[in-house]
């Protein structure tokens, strides 16, 4: 049976379900599982060629602890992925000789976010159904967490979808993806700060009980384990394409929460053969500085041309010290706290323990901007920014092992970057073709917990 246990060593140990329903740990930490399984090479191979939901059925069941059936999450697996406008859901096209990319935004809201969202939708409905509760989904967005979240969640019965999003630092179509949407569960926020600010909020209202019991508060953000279990997927689907189990492969990711990268951490220890994990960042550098100094120290945020990376406070790099202090929760609960005052020093025992799986990068917005221009003319790919970001670290860490980037955005979703780039403006894809002629529906909201507390709960009262 998996248990799920908190990266600050005292909230209760749950089970798949509840960690999932839960999000946050009750002490403030992260739920990770207890112990990861690993599949022996004879399990890997035969992934190779299989349909993508079959993967995401091998590579997640063990995770479950029975939660669901076998039939049933089958079921909702199909569910999630049947809305990709790809049939291979995550194809993969080639840069250079040993490069790769992995195109991760064929899903309704072009991020690679709906990877993990619209499976989390169905899985959190299926759970509702059975036990006839209700829940309120509080989110933070740096632009895509919160339009794939509403995407997900839209119209369901007994679901609301509060996502804190910061005014004007997200790109218009991301902003319009949140404020269309006319089901009256979703509720599109637009808060005075930045990402970071906004993740805080979110975090507050989880460790206030008498709120987080009252409004039956549940989680989408990667806090939530699900999320990034549903990631570590795609790097099993794309590493046997290119050979492994039998030969390894790298992936460089466009890395601001650290989930999706956390996700490829947890592919690897379940016995992917991943030699490097390459952190890439944006200007917005605190990881890659934490990597290469060891000290992890926010200098406040700056926005970028690739602003869904424009975080300083990386939740998920939680676990990744959880695990690299030797899954000692006092340790991390000390260093948390010492990030209040700003930031913290990694010992020199976890900082090798991190380099042994991490390397990391930095894209000026300069390199970003010439990075897209180049690609174009060279292999006729259009990036989005934040995959340019990827691409261009990526090519610094090139060697004999095939590159997997990660293409976390279409570039659509940023057509301002990309035209300033190459000249051409990205249309959006048919389905989403009117974005601009929908009505928007949208809150101003201070910086302020008790304001946004309030908020929520005239709005689920509301309905
Ligand atoms: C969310 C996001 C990222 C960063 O992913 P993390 O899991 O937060 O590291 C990168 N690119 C795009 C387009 C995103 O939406």
């Amino acid at each position: 049976m998996m248990h799920y246990v908190s990266t600050r060593g005292t909230a209760p140990v749950l089970g798949f379900g509840e960690a999932m329903m839960s999000g946050l740990a009750r002490d403030g930490g992260l739920y990770v599982p207890d112990t990861v399984p690993v599949f022996p090479r004879g399990e890997i191979a035969p992934l190779a060629g299989l349909p993508y939901e079959e993967v995401a059925f091998r590579v997640m069941r063990p995770y479950l602890g029975g939660f669901f059936g076998d039939d049933e999450f089958r079921g909702l697996i199909d569910a999630a992925y049947k809305g990709f406008h790809h049939t291979a859901r995550a194809p993969m096209v080639q840069l250079a000789s040993n490069h790769f990319l992995l195109e991760l935004f064929h899903g309704p809201t072009l991020a690679f976010k709906d990877f993990a969202m619209q499976l989390i939708g169905q899985m959190m409905q299926a759970a509702l159904t059975k036990s006839g509760e209700r829940i309120t989904i509080v989110g933070a967005t740096s632009g895509d967490t919160g339009s794939a979240a509403m995407e997900a969640f839209r119209g369901l019965a007994n679901v609301d979808v509060v996502i804190l999003f910061p005014h004007g630092r997200v790109s218009d179509v991301q902003r319009r993806q949140m404020t269309t949407p006319v089901e009256a569960n979703c509720h599109a926020v637009a808060i005075d700060g930045d990402f970071d600010d906004a993740q805080a909020r979110v975090k507050d209202m989880f460790n206030d009980f008498a709120f987080r019991d009252g409004v039956r508060l549940a989680g989408v953000n990667s806090i939530n384990w699900a999320r990034v279990l549903a990631q570590v997927v795609y790097y099993f689907y794309a590493a046997t394409a290119l050979g492994a189990p039998h030969r390894a492969v790298s992936f460089t990711v466009p890395t601001g929460n650290f989930g999706d990268i956390f996700a490829g951490y947890i592919a690897r220890r379940m016995g992917l053969p991943i030699e490097k994990l390459v952190i890439a960042t944006n200007q917005n550098d605190i990881l890659d500085r934490a990597l290469r100094a060891g000290d992890y120290r926010t200098n406040g945020v700056r926005p970028s041309i690739s602003p869904s990376m424009d975080i300083q406070v990386s939740s998920n790099f939680e676990r990744a010290l959880f695990d690299a202090y030797g899954r000692d929760g006092s340790a991390v609960a000390q260093l948390m706290a010492e990030m209040k005052s700003g930031g913290f020093h990694i010992s020199q025992g976890a900082l090798e323990t991190l380099r042994a799986t991490f390397a990391s990068g930095r894209c000026s917005e300069d390199e970003t901007l010439a990075t897209i221009t180049r690609t174009l003319a060279e292999t006729g790919e259009l990036l989005c920014p934040h995959s340019a970001v990827g691409v261009k670290v990526a090519e610094d860490h090139l060697g004999a092992t095939p590159m997997i980037t990660l293409a976390t955005a279409h570039p659509a979703k940023f057509p301002d970057a990309v035209e300033r780039a190459t000249g051409i403006r990205p249309a959006l894809p048919p389905h989403m073709a009117d974005l601009f002629d929908r009505p928007e529906r949208m809150t101003r909201a201070p910086n302020d917990l008790a304001a946004l507390q309030t908020l929520v709960r005239e709005r689920i009262a509301r309905r």
